[in-house]
């Protein structure tokens, strides 16, 4: 008998490690395999099939398939939601949510700290081409958003910890601000991973997550998912991935099916090590300012110790007292923190995010000088504080 309906009452680490897993029916094998397979048998009579959309048996892989079913699982259970649609980038689940359940001459309230596609999307794309009203807010100021929603305002977007500033939204108090106004809130939880945050028990609607982050953890696969009602999915994923085709491959659906195995053993440690991190950094006097919502001077570490579990997350930003160039040659200096963007991955990761960002008036007067995103990994914190220890030492800090 398959073990997979007993699993909603065991612990997050069991079900990260269980759910969407079983014998392979065939071969008897403990593990899935991989169906890379385009295709999959029609029934006898076929004319009773929706072609145009998914769910259900598999039919084509854009449809939906296998190794998709089985992370998809996974997923909701872990998020705490009905259902869930995984894509090909986190950007095809955001992109997902706004083109399904958008149209023109509605109106979108979101964050004024995202990741810089939302940005894109939201303030360029769908207001210069479809038609969609949008408003960016300080969403870490309820009464911002309050005085935001207008009668047509559909849906409110936040992401906590908010890249790149680690700005913290709450989550619960927009979740009932946005159902008293009839109105959806989708969080991006993707810094906080559902081992440290779960949008959906605060109330919100949909939480996306780009899995190409901590989900995945080995920075070596790309995708993203929405979780959230059936009602609400059953639109993302017929819209995003049968109709413009965001479908992930099945190979990238498996590989992070097994990263997220692991999950919460990593998150630990990326939790650990950030907060170790964060507490040197702001020792050091050549550290203009570090932002983390493990700190108590953060102006989220209120809210992020209500609506955040287990931890505040892997990732932070600091500034150094010192000019470009100089922030510049201080990465160059490091030997066990990688200079790359993207974040949550098994390695430390730094950018340098310089003062020519074109949304740096959306960020606090601190950031303004360059800083530095820094993904704190899973090596011993005590390897990366001495590495950044040595880096500081070279730029004369
Ligand atoms: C990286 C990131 C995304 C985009 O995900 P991709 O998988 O790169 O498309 C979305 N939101 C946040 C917060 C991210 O950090």
């Amino acid at each position: 008998m398959s073990k997979r309906k007993y699993y909603e009452e065991f612990g997050f680490q069991t079900r990260a490690v269980h759910v969407g897993n079983d014998v392979d029916g065939e071969t008897g094998a403990i593990r899935r395999p991989i169906t890379m397979a385009n295709s999959y048998e029609l029934p006898e009579d076929p004319t009773d099939m929706n072609w145009s959309s998914a769910g259900g048996k598999p039919l084509y892989t854009r449809n939906g398939g296998a190794n998709q079913n089985y992370l998809q699982e996974k997923l909701k259970s872990l998020e705490g939601g009905e259902d869930c649609v995984v894509l090909a980038s986190g950007v095809a689940a955001l992109s997902g949510i706004f083109f399904a359940l958008l149209k023109s001459g509605d109106h979108v309230v979101f964050s004024n700290i995202t990741y810089v596609a939302v940005y894109r999307l939201l303030n360029e794309l769908l207001p210069g081409k479809y038609g969609i009203e949008t408003t960016i807010v300080d969403t870490s100021n309820i009464d911002a958003v309050r005085a935001a929603i207008k009668p047509n305002t559909k849906l409110i977007h936040i992401e906590t910890p908010g890249n790149p500033t680690t700005q913290i939204s709450d989550i619960a108090a927009i979740a009932q601000l946005a159902h008293e106004n009839g109105v959806l809130l989708s969080v991006d939880n993707t810094f906080a991973s559902p081992y440290t945050q779960r949008p959906i028990e605060l109330g919100a609607d949909l939480t996306v997550e780009s899995l190409t982050k901590y989900i995945n953890g080995h920075g070596d696969a790309m995708g993203g998912a929405v979780i959230g009602a059936k009602s609400l999915i059953d639109r993302i994923r017929t819209d995003s991935m049968v109709n413009l085709g965001g479908a992930i491959s099945p190979f990238n659906a498996w590989l992070i099916m097994r990263g997220a195995v692991t999950l919460p053993l990593r998150m630990r440690e990326h939790n650990n090590n950030a907060l170790a991190v964060a507490r040197y950094l702001e020792s050091q006097k050549g550290v203009r300012f570090v932002s983390y919502p493990g700190l108590e001077k953060h102006k989220g570490h209120e809210i992020a110790k209500r609506q955040m579990i287990n931890g505040f997350g892997g990732v932070l930003a600091f500034g150094l007292n010192a000019d470009h160039g100089t922030h510049n040659r201080f990465v160059a200096a490091l030997r066990v923190i990688t200079s790359a963007v993207s974040l949550g991955h098994d390695e430390s990761l730094i950018v340098f995010l310089g003062e020519n960002d074109e949304r740096q008036y959306l960020y606090p007067e601190e950031f303004h000088g360059g800083f530095f995103r820094l993904s704190v990994g899973i090596e011993d914190a005590n390897d990366i504080i001495e590495d950044l220890k040595q880096a500081l030492k070279v730029i004369g800090l």
